[in-house]
């Protein structure tokens, strides 16, 4: 018996009712790591870690009828424990009780049990449906918490169930085959969608990642990741549905757009035709009345009469101010303000708009000065648009200014590679403004004073323009003031610094000079001058005939022009642009198909500074443009440009 005792490779002992051990075998020693003699020393509590001596003896107060399978934990003699299960059978012999103990240790498999059963608490807490099955039998092998919730079936049931009786698309055949990349091992893992039923028979939409697993074992498995993409497909389906009647009322939409884009477009065009009509209409009485006084002022007057006729100028300048801020305005704002690109030399700018405020200067007896940078780039930009916006705020300067004086300052505020910001000021010692009103002064038509008693005139759109402007230059303006003792107003614009040298200074000549150079070298000249309007064919026609000398023929609209040009060789055109019968475009058209820009140059005259015409045409046209109202001077001088370089 003994022998056979060791060959066990559990641990065999027995103990009596002393708690001790009467005897073991070697196995049961081995665990325990003690000496022979110290076995025999050992009480069940020495080693067993679950129990005190006090609980062992009230337990088990006799072993005789014990028999029992139980865990408990055993300690070494090292202090190292491992997990027992015992199997105890206990017996009278020879009138004392005693217990035979198997023991078994079973830490390993407790602790791959415990990490088993948190594995699958794990992968049932997953949000995902897993499902395995056997490759032979087709049979659900494990089903995690998720998988059932989803078909609705027990665990029991469905261990008893295969994947196609879940799958209302596939009997057992259909799904053989569909495994049977997997089990070929023609593919890694099947990717599909399908319907899985559930026990209610609702049907669910589910997408599939289906995996044949070898274990290291060799017992193969399938395993499916399933994913319940009921939501989804309903949001798929109900996009479908949706998307028809949202094309539908997206090309509805469109349309009402296009209508309404179209609509813009032709008040757009209807307003701009107006501005032109009034631009045309207003600016051809005004050239009259300023080439006339021009004429006049040459002529030997009295001096009153030079007053008189002063006064008219300037009246009709500051009308035609007016006029051209307006169409400014609506230029900028209809996004048709076209920047040219000239050389700017901001002290010349600057001069320019002082002297242009030369005589408002005088007669209110104020101080002006400049303050430039000791050296200043010259630049690329409008001219006429930067005048514009210097102008507004010297002129403002000195308008809302009665006493003390008026400083312009013009400063490179930042540096880029090839521009500056440059930053323009104008400061006086006028009446300053309201806080409250500083915010709106520059929008269009907003003035600080809107009484009807008010002081200054002005129709409030000075400043919005010089804003505009400097916006047009990624620049902005703005104002600091103190209401009774002055303002500074400043705005700011980008430009780009002119590497160009410029070619030769386009010093102008004087009014004397002019007429001699025409007198002398365009005695012989032919000219036509086009216009419907008989002022100023009478002002052009006295111009260039009785002060330049020219020979001059007029037409008065475009259609006479050709048969004049036809009839007879002239040696350039003055040519209207608006006109009835036939425009000046249409006109220097046909003229064109028979006389090229180099042999006769054709000027022309507009009034209208909205014209629709495109700058290539324009150009292949004409040989210059002289806009309405001109200075005498400024006709002399691009006439005696164009017959001297153009003589035959
Ligand atoms: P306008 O001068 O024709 O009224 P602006 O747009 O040039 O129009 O100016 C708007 C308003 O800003 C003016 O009406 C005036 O109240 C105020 N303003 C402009 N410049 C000055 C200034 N230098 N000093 C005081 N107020 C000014």
């Amino acid at each position: 018996m003994r022998a056979m005792l060791e060959r066990i490779n559990d641990g065999v002992c027995i103990i009596n009712q002393n708690y001790q051990l009467v005897t073991y075998n070697h196995a049961f020693m081995s665990m325990l790591g003690y000496t022979n003699d110290e076995m025999y020393s050992l009480f069940i509590w020495d080693f067993d870690h679950t129990l005190s001596e006090q609980k062992v003896r009230d337990t088990y107060p006799s072993f005789a009828n014990t028999q029992a399978t139980f865990q408990t934990v055993h300690k070494r003699k090292n202090n190292d424990t491992y997990i027992a299960q015992i199997t105890a059978a206990g017996t009278n012999v020879l009138g004392e009780s005693m217990v035979l103990c198997i023991v078994r240790d079973i830490t390993e498999q407790e602790v791959l049990k415990n990490s088993l059963l948190e594995f699958k608490s794990t992968v049932d807490k997953a949000s995902d449906c897993v499902f395995m099955f056997d490759p032979h039998s087709l049979l659900f092998t494990y089903v995690n918490e998720g998988a059932l919730r989803h078909v609705g079936y027990t665990s029991d049931a469905l261990y008893k169930m295969h994947p196609y009786d879940i799958k209302p698309e596939f009997g057992r055949e259909a799904f053989t085959q569909l495994i049977q990349p997997l089990v070929k091992h023609r593919e890694p893992s099947l990717k599909f969608k399908t319907i899985h039923r559930h026990k209610d028979g609702h049907d669910i939409n589910v997408s599939i990642n289906l995996q044949l697993v070898e274990s290291e074992l060799g017992a193969a498995k399938f395993i499916a990741i399933v994913h319940d993409i009921t939501e989804e497909t309903k949001l798929k389906s109900l996009l479908e549905s949706n998307k028809e009647a949202l094309e539908k009322e997206v090309e509805n939409r469109t349309r009402q757009l296009v209508e309404a884009k179209e609509k813009a477009e032709s008040a757009n065009m209807a307003k701009s035709r107006f501005l032109a009509n009034m631009s045309h209409e207003i600016r051809t009485p005004i050239t009259s009345i300023l080439g006339f006084s021009d004429l006049l002022k040459r002529e030997s007057l009295s001096p009153s009469q030079q007053q008189a006729i002063k006064k008219i100028s300037t009246a009709s300048e500051h009308l035609l101010g007016l006029l051209s801020s307006v169409l400014d305005m609506s230029k900028i704002e209809s996004g048709t303000y076209e920047l040219k690109e000239q050389t700017v030399d901001v002290k010349k700018l600057i001069d320019e708009a002082i002297i242009l405020n030369e005589e408002r200067l005088a007669s209110k007896g104020l101080q002006i000065s400049v303050e430039l940078p000791h050296v200043l780039p010259t630049y690329v930009g409008d001219i006429t648009a930067l005048l514009q916006g210097v102008i507004n705020y010297v002129s403002n300067a000195i308008k809302y200014t009665d006493k003390g004086g008026v400083i312009v300052r013009a400063s490179i505020v930042r540096q880029y590679a090839d521009k500056d910001e440059l930053r323009f000021e104008v400061e006086d010692t006028g009446i300053g403004i309201d806080a409250s009103a500083m915010e709106k002064i520059f929008e269009p038509f907003e003035q600080a004073d809107t009484s009807f008693g008010r002081k200054y005139g002005g129709i409030g759109i000075g400043l919005s323009i010089t804003k505009k402007i400097a916006a047009l230059y990624e620049g902005d303006a703005g104002v600091k003031s103190t209401l009774g003792s002055g303002s500074t107003f400043w705005f700011t614009c980008v430009l780009k610094r002119n590497n160009q040298q410029k070619e030769g200074d386009d010093r102008a000549l004087d009014s004397e000079s002019l007429l001699t150079h025409l007198h002398t070298y365009c005695a012989d000249k032919n000219v036509l001058v086009v216009d419907d309007e008989k002022f100023n064919l009478a002002l052009l026609e006295q111009i260039l005939g009785d002060v330049a000398q020219l020979t001059v023929k007029t037409a008065s609209n475009g259609q006479q022009a050709i048969a004049l040009v036809q009839e007879q060789s002239f040696d350039m055109v003055f040519m209207d642009i608006q006109m009835p019968i036939m425009d000046g475009i249409e006109a220097t058209k046909a003229i064109r198909e028979c006389v090229g820009k180099d042999t006769l140059p054709i000027i022309a005259l507009t009034g209208n500074i909205f014209l629709d015409v495109n700058a290539d045409e324009f150009e292949r046209l004409f040989n210059d443009v002289i806009s309405k109202p001109f200075k005498v001077d400024d006709l002399l001088s691009k006439t005696l440009t164009l017959l001297t370089t153009h003589s035959q």
